[in-house]
């Protein structure tokens, strides 16, 4: 074999190039839940199949924003405003939201605004690593690298400290919705399970997390649960698992019905699994999973036919069907059928956690 000349060796090492860094697509815990629970739910949600966010929503985190504001305070003024200088914070930080929506807001936190002032209180400001609010580095944004999956995976956690216990550190996280979390819910949630690879890829030498759910509306919180450094894979699996459903349904997604996804469901409405007509005989449980999309469409119209009765009054139809609230002492709108038919009322929504995220 022929020996490569000194000019084609120059022109070898002239043409090296740097190595390049992976491009890695950033994919958002909530982002990443959604396609876990139903592909279809995270598809049409990405294709803005979604529409406008109920106000609940925007209420929590307007609820997040007054907890943030207060925590900041906290540290601007150098811990030197006690529990009631926090609470002073938190109170005209909530007074001062969007008056639209001010009265749902503070409802979200009046519980646990005494608590939480005596709770912040006890904290030194140099032990707060991470809060949602936070400028730089205490930003509650954290994010590890998944290269082989081609991923940047991030959350945002409500407020991480530094406690008594060495090698462990703190993690708070308000919920300011209807539903109640206990330590269990947290256990087995996605979202602490992935806060915990978070925090414990961010911060090598920490052997555990310790996570407790406030309930900001109900006024408590749960028992601390302990994410350890030893069950991380445990954690991570479910992780690379959710990874695996959204690489093998972006571009085929499938809905997954079961009622308590489909209840919760924003997006039921154009959900297809609800237009999959077969024959029942044949095939019952195609026709119980599209009964379970259906009665969850079905809850969204009564929603949104609520609230364009409430901005613009009754609709009715040139064949006497009205949607309207009948009773003036206890509004409920109500599909008023013209002789003896059935009414179909809209119900309470009150167990969403929606907008408590961090
Ligand atoms: S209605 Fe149910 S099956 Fe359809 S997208 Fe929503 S969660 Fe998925």
């Amino acid at each position: 074999m022929k020996a490569a000349t000194p000019e084609e060796k120059r022109d070898a090492i002239d043409s090296f190039a740097d190595y390049l860094e992976p491009t890695l697509e950033v994919v958002g815990r909530s982002e990443l839940e959604r396609w876990a629970e139903c592909p279809m739910q995270a598809s049409l949600i990405e294709s803005g199949k979604e529409g406008p966010l109920p106000g609940f929503v925007d209420a929590g985190e307007l609820c997040h924003q007054a907890l943030g504001t207060a925590i900041q305070t906290w540290i601007d003024f150098n811990a030197s405003i006690g529990p009631q200088g926090i609470r002073e914070a938190l109170e005209q930080s909530l007074r001062g939201t969007r008056p639209d929506l001010q009265p749902q807001v503070i409802a979200a936190a009046r519980a646990s605004i005494w608590n939480f002032s005596h709770f912040l209180a006890g904290i030194n400001p140099v032990n707060i690593l991470k809060f949602d609010g936070g400028h730089e580095r205490q930003s509650g944004q954290l994010a590890m690298d998944i290269p082989t999956a081609g991923v940047r995976y991030a959350g945002e956690v409500d407020f991480l400290w530094s406690g008594p216990v060495r090698g462990v550190l703190q993690l708070e996280d308000w919920k300011s919705g209807w539903r109640f979390f206990r330590g269990y819910d947290v256990y087995q949630s996605f979202q602490f399970q992935s806060y915990a690879c978070l925090i414990l890829d961010n911060y090598e030498k920490i052997d555990a997390v310790e996570v407790r759910v406030w309930n900001t509306r109900h006024g408590t919180k749960t028992y601390p649960v302990l994410f350890e450094r030893r069950h991380l894979d445990q954690y991570m699996s479910r992780i690379y698992s959710a990874l695996q459903v959204r690489y093998e349904n972006r571009e085929n997604p499938k809905p997954t019905p079961t009622e308590e996804k489909c209840s919760r469901c924003r997006v039921a409405l154009h959900c297809p699994a609800s237009g999959e007509i077969g024959d029942a005989m044949k095939d019952p449980k195609a026709h119980l999973r599209r009964l379970i999309v259906l009665q969850a469409a079905i809850k969204q119209e009564l929603k949104l036919l609520k609230a364009v009765e409430k901005q613009s009054g009754p609709i009715e139809l040139e064949t006497g069907e009205r949607f309207a609230s009948e009773h003036k002492s206890k509004p409920k709108a109500q599909l008023i059928v013209p002789k003896g038919g059935k009414k179909v009322e809209e119900e309470n929504d009150d167990d969403s956690d929606e907008g408590s995220e961090g």
